[in-house]
């Protein structure tokens, strides 16, 4: 590993302006992982406003699996930029957006007859599975997860786990929504088996609310905001089994997971579950703001006419990108790039694993993967003000990062999955040794307690 060099001070004096403006014109609220400001980025590489070059392991949290400035979409928007912008799929309707639908109907996991409907975020679509599921259903009630993250918009909020930054002050929740542990085998007791996670379903129903009130279960396939926790393999196939049996239906949000993070197209595939109901986003777009909800035809079909849709879902510009997207995948073989990104990282961490008492745990699923930071292997105390530090070791040496986990302690990898051999192993190189950095510091810190 060659010594990483600090290569200017960053921010640089335009990115430090520009925040001074967005302080003074912005809300507070959106955060941000790092100081820079983006002039320009292409494959899996930014460059900042004062000209510093970085490589980026957040790919925008996760929008980017085919990398900046893909050429198939940067193709398929200039493309549909010479047809139209906005006619409104309500009003004059187009081809890409059903053929986008098909794609998804098609790649999603089940062999049933499904329908989409295609939006604009990954919260608004898992509002629009909410509304699917009781139209159908009738009921209610929605179970979802302790560390779930589904968006900011009120229902997702709800379904969220995190009461801050995502919740406190924003009450009332929406009602009817129930919450029960994740099958988070680092953080519960040893050897606790998938039945056993998924018994807490049954469990609700005696506990918090009658079975035939729920209209679903929603679940993320693996945690992505909640620090990229990997369930069992036979967890989901328990839960939805439980789900079946008193008509409930399942919705996987595969908005962090699917589009070939994990090395499938969806990381359900990974669990042999086929959702009722899947709802994807992120990187569908290809870097374009897009989302599904794809299920169950029957499902899909409950709501009336009128009941779904808005002005700008699917839009044109979206809906070119999220093919290109897609066809991006499927023709330069990215499902496969993403499980050989997941070993490469994997076999590095597990070497940083041995070393550093501070990586309690090395985890992933392809290239969904993560190392979770704790201060004492024991007591499993969350790293949390190492694991900002490490981000900020990394953006002052050129790699943009971002993390994750309830208690703000997880490092994840969200690299695009164009990334070369050389600029990730360069990536991992600043992460090496900014957590020598970090665990040196904490070893001072404890000899001189
Ligand atoms: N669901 C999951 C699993 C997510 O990770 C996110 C965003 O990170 C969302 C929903 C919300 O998506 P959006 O930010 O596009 O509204």
């Amino acid at each position: 590993m060659g010594t990483i060099q600090i290569r200017t001070a960053i921010p640089g004096p335009k990115s430090k302006a520009l925040m001074e403006r967005r302080n003074a014109a912005v809300a507070r609220g959106p955060f941000h992982a790092t100081p820079v400001f983006a002039a320009r980025a292409e494959g899996a590489s930014i460059e900042d406003v004062d000209g510093n070059r970085f490589i980026d392991f957040a790919g925008g949290i996760g929008c980017l699996n085919v990398g900046h400035k893909s050429p198939r979409v940067m193709n398929a928007l200039r493309a549909q930029l010479d047809q139209f912008l906005h006619v409104c799929f309500s009003v004059t309707p187009y081809e890409s957006y059903i053929a986008v639908a098909e794609k998804l109907n098609a790649l999603t996991p089940g062999k049933f007859p499904k329908k989409t409907v295609i939006v604009n975020s990954g919260a608004e679509a898992v509002e629009n599975a909410i509304k699917i599921a009781r139209a159908y259903t009738k009921r209610p009630a929605v179970i979802c997860f302790e560390d779930a993250f589904h968006g900011r918009t009120f229902m997702a909020m709800s379904l969220t786990s995190k009461p801050h930054p995502y919740k406190a002050g924003f009450e009332p929740m929406a009602s009817d929504v129930y919450r029960i542990p994740y099958a988070y085998q680092y953080r519960s007791p040893a050897g606790t088996t998938a039945e056993e996670f998924a018994h807490h379903l049954e469990d609700a129903f005696k506990r918090h609310v009658a079975a035939e009130n729920v209209a679903a279960v929603i679940a993320e396939p693996v945690l992505g905001e909640g620090g990229f926790v990997v369930p069992p393999r036979d967890y989901f196939a328990a839960l939805h089994k439980i789900s079946r049996k008193h008509g409930i239906l399942f919705i996987a949000d595969e908005v962090q997971s699917g589009i070939a993070r994990t090395g499938k197209w969806f990381a359900s595939e990974h669990f042999g579950v086929e959702p009722d109901l899947l709802v994807s986003a992120k990187s569908l777009g290809g870097g374009m703001p897009i989302a599904a909800v794809t299920g169950r035809a029957e499902v899909m079909d409950a709501p009336g006419v009128g009941g779904l849709g808005g002005t700008f879902g699917g839009h044109p510009l979206s809906c070119a990108a999220a093919l290109a997207a897609i066809e991006t995948i499927e023709k330069d073989g990215l499902l496969a790039r993403s499980t050989e990104i997941g070993k490469r990282f994997e076999a590095r961490a597990r070497d940083w694993h041995k070393k550093w008492e501070l990586i309690g745990e090395v985890r992933g699923l392809g290239g969904m993967c993560a190392i979770e930071l704790v201060r004492d292997a024991r007591t499993k105390e969350p790293a949390d003000t190492e694991t900002k530090e490490l981000g900020k070791y990394c953006y002052e040496h050129g790699l943009i990062t971002i993390t994750a986990g309830t208690y703000g302690n997880v490092m994840r990898i969200l690299v695009p999955l164009v990334v070369t051999d050389e600029q990730f192993e360069e990536g991992m190189d600043v992460l090496e040794s900014g957590l020598a950095t970090v665990a040196e510091k904490k070893q001072l810190a404890q000899a001189t307690i």
